[in-house]
């Protein structure tokens, strides 16, 4: 297993992610596709923890980051690429909205609420 790790941020068996994401067992075995390719630069986590250009602040306590990462990864990759780990979250519905108060937990960032 050791030997098959590419993401630098895997380190003797801990994976640095964990201390800044609140990976879950789940989140171990969806993500692992990741760690052990070279694909690890596409990794949400990986990409957050390597500072891109822009980021909500929002991406590591946001509900509804943490719904997908836990009930559709795929979907979270999404969520991720689109609108948290780049300059489009300050149009991100949830951003806007929290900026005056609570936000409903179905909102999605195109302002659609989910069923
Ligand atoms: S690929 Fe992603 S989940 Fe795996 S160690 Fe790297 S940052 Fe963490
Ligand atoms: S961009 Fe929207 S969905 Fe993504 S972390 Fe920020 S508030 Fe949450």
């Amino acid at each position: 297993m050791e030997n098959q790790v590419k993401c630098p941020r895997y380190v003797d068996y801990v994976r640095e992610c964990s201390f800044h994401i609140d990976t879950t067992s789940r989140d171990f075995n969806t993500t692992i596709r990741f760690c052990v390719s070279e694909n690890y630069i596409n990794c949400p986590f990986f990409r957050y923890l390597d500072k891109p250009k822009a980021y909500c602040p929002h991406f590591v306590d946001c509900d509804l980051c943490k719904y997908f990462k836990n009930k559709d990864f795929d979907g979270f990759i999404s969520l991720a690429e689109r609108w948290c780990l780049t300059s489009d979250f300050i149009n991100c519905a949830r951003y806007v909205r929290g900026l005056n108060g609570p936000v409903p937990d179905n909102l999605y960032p195109d302002g659609t609420e989910l069923k």
